[in-house]
């Protein structure tokens, strides 16, 4: 019941985990604003989500454009009048490939989706999060553990960790930041992980994934009381003892 009536940006949301997100935190009473560069897959979702009874607007934006970013929030408070809760989801793992391979504009764009994208939601979000509230930057194994091919992404989940640990030193006064880790998930990304055949993790069987609605389940959970204690941390949805805290297994 603690989203019940809350605000919700979250990015991402035109599949994978987070329409999952948007979705159950509809269904659990917030109001929710989904945002992704898709505006046609937001839009059907959120007509989806009205004819359910739930309280939800689509506003497109490209998360490394600071100004669009800037504009879904307004959106957010113009529609709600509040804004209490961050999902910072959005993220691309393509181009893969090796350093020696890669295209620097496409390494750079990518960086700069998973990495400044994130900053721009945070920094975008701040000024009206002033009475309190909770960021989820969902980040990665790959934030800590090198991968072969994935150096954007592992470059620019280990910088999105470390915004996370910032953020909480400089408004843990008043707002609650935690990195979420989700494992595998059965999305859009692990299928071109797949296709890439490069590195152990494009080797998973697809049953190894969790389906999306796991991570949804953890990031409702982490924006009520439970949060706090991992406040400034990465939590990863691998340890069973939090996939049990978060309901999903026994
Ligand atoms: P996904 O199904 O590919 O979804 C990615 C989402 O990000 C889409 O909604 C996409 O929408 C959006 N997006 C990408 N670039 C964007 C941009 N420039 N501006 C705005 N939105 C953008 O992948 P997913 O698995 O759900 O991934 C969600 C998050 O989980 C990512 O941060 C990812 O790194 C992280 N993660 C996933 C896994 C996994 O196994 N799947 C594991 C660890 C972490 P548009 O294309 O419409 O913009």
């Amino acid at each position: 019941m603690h989203l019940q009536g809350k605000t919700a940006i979250i990015t991402g949301a035109s599949r994978g985990i987070g329409e999952a997100t948007a979705r159950l935190f509809a269904e659990q009473g917030a109001n929710v604003v989904l945002t992704a560069r898709s505006s046609d897959a937001i839009t059907t979702i959120v007509e989806e989500l009205r004819a359910a009874g739930g309280k939800a607007i689509a506003v497109a934006c490209d998360v490394s454009d600071y100004t669009q970013m800037a504009e879904v929030v307004t959106a957010a408070t113009a529609e709600f009048g509040r804004l209490d809760i961050l999902v910072n989801n959005a993220g691309v793992i393509e181009p893969i490939s090796t350093i020696a391979d890669s295209d620097p504009a496409a390494w750079a764009q990518a960086f700069g989706i998973n990495s400044v994208g994130a900053y721009h939601a945070i920094r975008a979000v701040l000024p009206v999060m002033a009475k309190g509230g909770t960021i989820v930057n969902i980040s990665s194994g790959a934030a800590t553990s090198a991968l072969e091919g994935w150096s954007h992404y592992c470059a620019s989940k280990a910088a999105a960790k470390m915004l996370t640990a910032c953020v909480q030193i400089e408004e843990g006064h008043r707002l609650t930041c935690i990195g979420l880790s989700p494992g595998t998930v059965a999305t859009q990304m692990q299928r071109e992980i797949s296709a890439s055949g490069i590195n152990a993790v494009s080797q998973l069987d697809w049953e190894d994934h969790v389906p999306p609605q796991w991570p949804a389940a953890a990031i409702a959970w982490l924006c009520g009381p439970e949060g706090a204690q991992y406040a400034g941390e990465d939590v990863s949805l691998r340890d069973p003892a939090i996939r049990r805290r978060v309901g999903l297994i026994d």
